[in-house]
């Protein structure tokens, strides 16, 4: 059944004819600027709420509120103007998704962005949907610090709120380093992980309409560095038999159970033990889900857009094995304390299945998300190839550093990507060129399809 609340592309607006549907969006980040691509493909008006004037959505939008998002004026017109509001970021006061909600559809609801916003809260319904999560203890006061099992350490501290990329997070290797750690994040709400050895990082970008309706793109494998995501690639490699499935369901279930509408991502990790556990997710579209830009032909963007319209929600499906490469900064910067300079994007760009995404943000500085780069190509064992080459000329640390994931002999199946000589040989970095690396079984397997509501 359609969708009561759809919102026609280019139709005018049911609340005011004499304007076009308008989508809205909080967050004017490089999320919002591939949100409102995404949206005015299709016909739709945009409006961004952001504080940044030069903030990468904003410089692309219809219309860009520049105010603070809990500017009462800023807000009563993105209420007025809009027909639809999504977020691109948890960190928007949920305060102010309930109070648009009152006046116009908002998709994720303040409840979910509630959850996502806290690291407790987060585990806690992780664990409430059946998902399993890394063992952890929650500290809200000194008191707690005392009460904390031996067996969490090594661990790693985390601020409940407001940590990203890396950010608000200090490794604990014992017991007596803890009160430290917890001053030098400012004795705020934390919680404590458990330092878990991971084979891998997969994550799940699905979105969820009104109805229950759920599709997902494919399970990506993601690598990251320092903390912030730095590559990755679909379909992703060495995922043993039945794992990416697992992934899959229990990012479902996740939703789910959050009676969530919109674009979700669950990130999870791989044990050495085979175990797949919950870290953390994202009310939104996620940057592990770039490449679906360009080697799907449903982008997680669609998506938002589509989740937020009430429009139908078809299966994405993944056309390339793809490879996905943050731009950092750091690339603006041939060495420390030179001045920036434009990396050489034309050796780049002379590459054969190399799409360049920048996000419009003038001031380089290291650690900046400033673009991303995805290369499709024919087999995996291709773009991965290109993908390292590219890495190479923008003078990026080896995309895999360290041995290549393989999975278990009983895993192996035929269907595993990593079963394939070529892209073992590419992931090896041994140089050869993969020639007998084919789209297998495997890409099948790891194109998107339908989940059950
Ligand atoms: P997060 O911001 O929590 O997603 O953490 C960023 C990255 O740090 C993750 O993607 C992992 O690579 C690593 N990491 C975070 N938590 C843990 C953990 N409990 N054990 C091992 N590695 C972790």
């Amino acid at each position: 059944m359609p969708d009561p609340l759809m919102l026609l592309p280019g139709a005018p607006s049911p609340r005011d004819p004499g304007r076009t549907v308008t989508l809205g969006v909080l967050g004017g980040g490089q999320l919002g600027r591939m949100f409102v691509h995404a949206a005015q493909a299709l016909g739709y008006r945009t409006v961004v709420l952001d504080p940044d004037a030069t903030s990468p959505a904003g410089l692309v939008a219809h219309r860009h509120l520049c105010a603070p998002y809990d500017d009462e004026a800023a807000l009563a017109v993105l209420a007025g103007e809009c027909d639809a509001v999504t977020t691109e970021f948890e960190n928007v006061p949920a305060a102010v998704l309930r109070r648009l909600a009152a006046v116009v559809p908002v998709a994720p609801g303040a409840d979910a962005v509630t959850v996502c916003q806290h690291r407790a809260l987060e585990k806690a319904h992780f664990e409430r949907s059946g998902v399993p999560c890394v063992p952890w203890a929650r500290l809200e006061r000194e008191a707690d610090l005392s009460r904390v099992p031996a067996s969490l350490f090594p661990a790693l501290l985390k601020t409940a709120t407001l940590g990203y990329d890396g950010k608000g997070q200090v490794s604990v290797p014992g017991p007596e380093a803890l009160a430290d750690a917890w001053a030098a994040l400012g004795r705020v709400p934390c919680v404590l992980e458990q330092r878990v050895s991971l084979r891998s990082e997969l994550s799940v970008v699905l979105a969820r309409d009104r109805a229950g309706r759920c599709v997902h793109l494919p399970v990506q494998h993601n690598v990251h560095r320092d903390g912030i995501l730095a590559v990755t690639q679909v379909p992703a490699p060495a995922v043993a038999a039945g794992l990416a499935d697992k992934a899959l369901r229990l990012a479902t279930a996740v939703a789910a159970s959050l009676d969530y509408v919109g674009v979700l991502c669950v990130e999870f990790f791989e044990l050495d033990d085979g175990r797949v556990l919950a870290n953390e997710m994202a009310p939104r579209p996620h940057n592990s889900g770039h490449h679906s830009l360009d080697a799907c032909d449903r982008s997680q963007f669609d998506l938002q857009v589509r989740a937020l319209a009430g429009l139908p929600l078809t299966v994405p499906r993944l056309h390339s094995p793809a490879v996905m490469l943050n731009l950092l900064g750091d690339l603006w910067f041939a060495s420390p304390g030179a001045a920036p300079s434009t990396p050489d994007w034309a050796s780049v760009l002379a590459l054969p299945g190399v799409h360049l995404h920048l996000y419009g943000k003038t001031k380089p500085r290291r650690g900046r998300k400033m673009g991303h780069l995805t290369v499709t190509a024919a087999t995996s064992a291709q773009a991965r190839t290109v993908a390292a080459e590219a890495a190479g000329l923008l003078g990026m640390p080896p995309l895999w550093g360290g041995p290549a994931p393989v999975p278990a002999p009983s895993a192996a199946g035929p269907d595993d990507d990593a079963a394939d000589p070529g892209l073992i040989q590419a992931m090896s970095g041994d140089g050869a060129t993969p020639t007998a690396a084919s789209l297998g079984p495997a890409d099948e397997r790891a194109s998107a399809r339908p989940l059950e509501p």
